[in-house]
This record gives structure tokens, C-alpha cells and sequence, in this order.
């Protein structure tokens, strides 16, 4: 199994790291920067890492 390592950044909830492999949708910011929602494996939820 493959392994995307890239790191997101940080579940603001729980401080954990969230890498590439878990996000699930891409969207545009309003200020034109990519931002991305992504699971949270600690949480089991969607966040936004930041
Ligand atoms: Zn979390």
C-alpha cells in the first residue's frame, strides 16, 4: 500500500495531523486560495485542517 505523506495541516479540534490521503473535497476560498475538507480519523468526523 502507497502512502500519500503530504500533511494538510492540523484537525482544529484535536490538533491531530491530517495528511493528503484524507481529504475528501477541494474547494476555492472566497480570497482564491484552495482550501480542502478532510476526515479526521481521532474525531471521525469531516474538518477543515488548518
Ligand atoms: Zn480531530
Amino acid at each position: 500500500m502507497t502512502t500519500d505523506s503530504t500533511v494538510l495541516g492540523r484537525c482544529p479540534d484535536c490538533g491531530e495531523e491530517i495528511e493528503a490521503y484524507q481529504s475528501l473535497i477541494e474547494f476555492e476560498d472566497a480570497d482564491g486560495t484552495t482550501g480542502v475538507f478532510a476526515e479526521c480519523y481521532s474525531c471521525d468526523d469531516v474538518v477543515r485542517p488548518e
